[in-house]
């Protein structure tokens, strides 16, 4: 998206602004009563029995005599980022519900609330302004060509936000896309070309090459697809300053049956989206590069399917993984922890600072959290704190789960090294980073990422679609915050 930005340090008053018809006004708690178009907000509040401060939960949108709309949002000083975000997305969904040309953005307060306001709000605005996949006959799309930010001066001319926009709506636009238009061939494709067009090294692990090193838990998934177009595909960013090397390992199920273990059509639907960890990934690698960010970062993305047929592994096959381990098979829906497996271990072996793996993996982590926040495990406990500040920062929450050895007992096979997971459930997201930390070599640092809010209903944070790209804006503050403890 190509958007002009126009920047003024004072608000203005009525008269000057008669021109814009889409305007967001985000007040504070302390606001002054002398702000445009104060007495038509006041006559709307009075009318339906309202004051000011309810602003502080519920955004209000009003016409306005010029013929355009206004939304007024007020944020108070206690409110997270989550918090602001969420509001900053309530009070602008009205606006870019016309898919206005231009929107203009009024940021009041003292120096340090009208620059987090001003970049918090561009940043909803523009992420809720992207073009998402639509194969409706009917699909009129007017895009946002300018904003015009009154009341705070940026140094930065917003380029960060643009790149974080970029990496999550790349991230929604692979996700949403039905599996038809995105099976592995086609998604192997598009990643090839999305390396080409941002420089990035690529190389590819296709079937007969993982079956000849020996990458038995990945092979075991993608030999049930006819054709066997599975790979693991690794991706490199590698800047002039480097400071740091980290992996990005991502989940690219393009669709998951469940396999024999079929799944039932309530629990099948949707599960086109089982890729969203691998988009993710690629979502952070683009805004990281668009950044210039000094680390190199090597994305290695698990893309298979999870079928059904006479070729497909099933129930009490035991495997080898490419470290060695054996696997008993005990649920073939439970295929996530396999192609991560292997992935993992390719991963590890280049040696990176550290690992972070995205994945839509376990029910179990959704029972915990419900789709709202998603969850942590780290084999270094420091590093699983480190996550939830990023989390917090990047208003994309995160809540971090234990990863004590004990639960690897649940996993003790009679036949194999370890099985691949439990049948009675339970803490299967405990017992998914067990079985995923057997595949890491070296010991190298981890952080594995269970996505259990890839997709919210009426969406989530600053994003208003289901589908809503949670795991970029969080990876990519996690990333920096990397580089600055150096
Ligand atoms: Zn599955």
């Amino acid at each position: 998206m190509s958007l002009k930005l126009s920047q003024f340090p004072s608000i203005g008053s009525e008269n000057s602004l008669s021109s814009h018809k889409h305007s967001l006004f985000v007040l504070t708690e302390n606001e002054e009563e002398n702000f445009p178009y104060a007495e038509i907000l006041h006559t709307k509040l009075k009318r339906t029995h309202g004051e000011l401060k309810d602003l502080y939960k519920t955004p209000l949108t009003t016409e306005l005599p010029n013929g355009g709309i206004a939304s007024f949002v007020a944020l108070e000083k206690k409110l997270n980022i989550f918090q602001r975000h969420t509001l900053l997305r309530k009070a602008l969904k009205p606006l870019l519900d016309e898919q206005p040309t231009e929107l203009a953005i009024f940021v009041f307060g003292d120096e340090s609330e009208r620059e987090a306001h001003a970049c918090a709000a561009y940043y909803v605005a523009t992420v809720n302004a992207a073009k998402l996949p639509s194969r409706k006959k009917e699909d009129k799309f007017n895009a946002l060509k300018s904003i015009s930010m009154h009341g705070y001066l940026a140094e930065h001319d917003y380029s960060y936000v643009n790149a974080r926009v970029a990496g999550n709506t790349l991230c929604r636009e692979l996700t949403i896309t039905p599996p038809n238009e995105l099976n592995p061939n086609i998604y192997r494709k598009k990643i090839a070309e999305l390396a080409k067009n941002h420089g990035w090294r690529h190389e590819e692990f296709d079937m007969p090459t993982l079956k000849k090193i020996g990458a038995g838990a990945f092979y075991a998934v993608g030999q049930g697809s006819n054709p066997q177009d599975a790979a693991i595909v690794h991706l490199t960013y590698k800047p002039k300053d480097m400071q740091k090397c980290i992996a990005l390992v991502g989940k690219g199920i393009c669709f998951d049956t469940g396999g024999h273990n079929l799944k039932p059509a309530k629990y099948m639907q949707g599960m086109h989206e089982d890729m969203n960890g691998s988009a993710v990934a690629l979502g952070i690698l683009l805004a990281a590069s668009q950044q210039q960010l000094p680390v190199q970062i090597d994305c290695w993305l698990a893309i298979a399917q999870n079928h059904i047929g006479p070729l497909a592994y099933k129930q009490n096959d035991v495997v080898t993984a490419l470290n060695g381990t054996t696997i008993e098979i005990v649920h073939t829906d439970a295929e996530g922890r396999m192609v991560l497996a292997d992935t993992l271990t390719l991963a590890s072996r280049e040696k990176p600072d550290i690992i972070l793996d995205f994945a839509t993996l376990t029910g179990s982590m959704m029972t915990a959290l419900g789709s709202r926040m998603s969850g942590v495990i780290s084999n270094r406990p420091d590093l699983a704190c480190r996550a939830v500040g990023a989390g917090i920062a990047a208003g994309e929450r995160i809540v971090a789960f234990p990863y004590d050895d004990d639960y690897e007992s649940d996993l003790d096979s009679d036949i194999a090294d370890i099985k691949q997971c439990t049948l009675e459930g339970g803490a299967d997201h405990i017992h998914a980073a067990r079985f995923l930390g057997r595949f890491i070599e070296h010991d190298i640092a981890w952080i594995h990422v269970d996505l259990s809010s890839a997709n919210n209903k009426s969406g989530l944070g600053a994003v208003n679609s289901d589908t809503n790209g949670f795991g970029v804006g969080f990876g990519l503050e996690l990333i920096k915050n990397l580089i600055q403890a150096g």
